[in-house]
């Protein structure tokens, strides 16, 4: 297992963001254009034990209100059809799915979830900020559907613009 490097300011931020402390944060992987976290590394298990399949946690607020909205519009059930009748965007999105176990598998090996990764990945779209999280993280070209979202939210979010700030 890698050693986290999140320090005591991203630590602080992340917190006002989630308002909450955050459990198992590990690093900060992405940042909008002003510094703040954009989205963080989780370890694979809890320090309490919990196994947590979720390796890279959306934390900027005003991404996650995006987000969001994205999620209560149709968009999830209208790229979940895509996935039934597109097989190239379906093998795209099962690699996107094995991309993000080897990345999990790199820090920890935990039995519990193994196999299983996030955000309805490989076959279904159930959390698009799973997806966003993992397109910003490894950037362009990995997960089409966090890909995608991310076009659909440069209207009225991108990292480079976003304002959010502590308060
Ligand atoms: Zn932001």
């Amino acid at each position: 297992m890698t050693v986290p490097v999140m320090d005591r300011a991203d630590l602080d931020t992340v917190r006002l963001q989630l308002g909450r402390p955050v459990r198992g944060g590990r690093a900060v992987v992405h940042r909008c254009g002003s510094g703040h976290p954009t989205v963080i590394e989780t370890e694979p298990r809890l320090p309490d034990g919990t196994p947590f399949p979720t390796l890279f946690y959306l934390t900027c607020p005003a991404a996650v209100a995006e987000v969001s909205t994205l999620e209560s519009q149709s968009v999830m059930r209208e790229l979940t059809a895509e996935l039934e009748t597109d097989d190239d965007l379906a093998a795209a999105y099962r690699r996107a799915h094995l991309d993000y176990l080897e990345r999990r598998e790199r820090i920890a090996h935990v039995p519990e979830i193994e196999g299983v990764s996030a955000g309805g990945m490989p076959v279904r779209v159930k959390c698009l900020h799973v997806l966003v999280a993992h397109s910003l993280a490894v950037g362009p070209g990995v997960n089409p559907l966090g890909d995608r979202a991310l076009e659909m939210l440069a209207p009225t979010w991108t990292p480079a613009t976003c304002e959010w700030a502590p308060a």
